[in-house]
């Protein structure tokens, strides 16, 4: 059964539109006015016009908020982070975590060369097929690298070939490793698979059914780590003791992530709150970051956490390492003005950079929230920044938006129904004014 109103459907056409004559008919659709705050985001011509470059039948932008965990110390340098996020407190969140951290020496990190894999499966592979691939590598090479472009001349390019035997399919995959320097890569490693396809097609007998990349960059990863002091973690709990027992129960809350995998995927989303922030900001392939992720975790066989936590001496201890494929030309992340203020704001760390930054910024992001988690818990911190949100949806603006979640958050009534009572009581006493 198909639930709610009826949908409205867009006029034959719409498609071959320009943007800014979508926006109109949209509004001879919905209605003078329905758009609502929406209408702004058709203001600029140039974002509309920018819009319309980057996807189809564009109509504008959804506009995510974009802000900045600031206070972050790693490998050395202090760093600001720009995040893009639909979520409340993820971002003071990260920061808060970033900053105790830092009391404590901040964040190392590395990052793996940015290789990812090119891959052809071929169906009714011949017997010596294998065989007859690898000693035909040279050739094979000889096609990939002119569809290369400047990779090469950069450092990157080819890094090997691979066969592997699908039992269940009974299919051969032709795996071709590449240093894909600072792009994703995506393009540029289907390119070199469907050009080496018929090569490989000649050499098995058989025929392909795909020619794409993987997105499982398995050896294209990031990592971070910290060692914090109980000392340092004590600034935030009070006392060394209780820093000791935090630190513990943050230890006991990972492994019960590795135990749980219903528990696990919570822990791990909170690590992607970061990371996935950070794509957004960047106009990074969000999807292929965070399926490559999840695969990641679940590389022994069973869904574990992606990070570690232990205790050394007076120490506790947090790592986290992950397939990362950042990009920071290409694609849409040297395109879009807002991404390319980002990669300013982060000192135009490259693809590798990004990688180690995101890292860090995912380990931040688990920190606080199992600190929150283990400690006063996690809804006292999140209501307050979800509070002036539910304000909002009220109708409170401007000032009013404070008064109202200021008064829920100290009546603990997170309901837009009492929102709405308060921002009446506000309005008749006044106090907006
Ligand atoms: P791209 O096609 O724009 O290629 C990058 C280009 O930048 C190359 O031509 C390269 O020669 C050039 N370049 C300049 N300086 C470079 C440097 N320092 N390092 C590396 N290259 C440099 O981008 P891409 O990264 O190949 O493709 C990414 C896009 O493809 C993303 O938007 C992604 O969403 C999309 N995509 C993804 C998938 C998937 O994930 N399955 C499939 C298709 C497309």
């Amino acid at each position: 059964m198909v639930v709610g109103n009826e949908p409205r459907l867009l006029p034959e056409g719409f498609r071959k539109l320009p943007p800014e004559a979508r926006r109109a008919r949209l509004l001879e659709l919905l209605g003078e006015g329905a758009l609502g705050d929406f209408e702004a985001t058709g203001r600029d011509a140039s974002l509309v016009e920018l819009a319309g470059l980057m996807v189809e039948n564009s109509l504008g932008y959804a506009p995510l908020p974009l802000g900045i965990a600031n206070g972050f110390l790693i490998d050395g340098r202090r760093l600001d982070i720009p995040m893009a996020t639909e979520e409340p407190s993820v971002i003071a969140a990260a920061a808060y975590g970033a900053r105790i951290i830092a009391k404590g020496g901040g964040f190392v990190t590395r990052a793996t060369d940015p290789v990812m894999a090119s891959q052809v499966f071929l169906e009714g592979a011949t017997a010596g097929s294998a065989g007859r691939i690898r000693a035909a590598e040279a050739r094979i090479r000889a096609i990939a690298e002119p569809l290369l472009g400047s990779l090469p001349a950069r450092g990157g390019g080819w890094r090997g070939l691979r066969l592997v035997e699908l039992p269940e399919t009974g299919l051969l995959k032709v795996e071709i490793s590449i240093d894909v320097r600072d792009a994703m890569g995506a393009n540029i490693l289907n390119t070199v698979a469907e050009g080496v396809c018929p090569l490989l097609e000649e050499l098995s007998g058989g025929r392909r059914l795909m020619c794409i990349l993987s997105n499982a960059a398995l050896e294209r990863r990031g990592a971070a780590s910290f060692a914090l002091p109980f000392q340092a973690l004590a600034t935030v709990t009070g006392s060394l003791e209780k820093a000791a027992e935090t630190a513990r129960r943050i230890v006991l809350a990972t492994a019960l992530a590795n135990e749980d995998p219903t528990r696990g995927v919570t822990h791990n989303k909170g690590i992607m709150n970061g990371v996935s922030a950070l794509a957004l900001a960047t106009f990074n392939d969000t999807r292929s970051i965070e399926a490559a992720a999840h695969a990641w975790a679940s590389r022994s066989g069973a869904y574990r956490s992606l990070s570690s936590f232990r205790i050394e001496g007076e120490c506790l201890v947090g790592e986290l390492e992950l397939p990362l494929s950042f990009g920071s030309v290409g694609g849409a992340a040297a395109f879009h003005p807002a991404s390319r203020l980002v990669l300013e704001l982060l000192g135009n760390p490259g693809a590798t950079g990004l990688a180690r930054i995101a890292a860090a910024l995912g380990l931040a992001q688990n920190f606080a929230a199992l600190l929150a988690l283990v400690t006063g818990g996690i809804q006292r911190g999140h209501m307050r920044y979800h509070a002036p949100r539910i304000a909002y949806m009220a109708g409170a603006r401007g000032p009013e938006i404070a008064l109202v979640a200021a008064a829920m958050t100290e009546e603990r009534q997170f309901h837009l129904d009492r929102a709405r009572e308060i921002l009446e009581r506000v309005r008749r006493e006044g106090k907006a004014r």
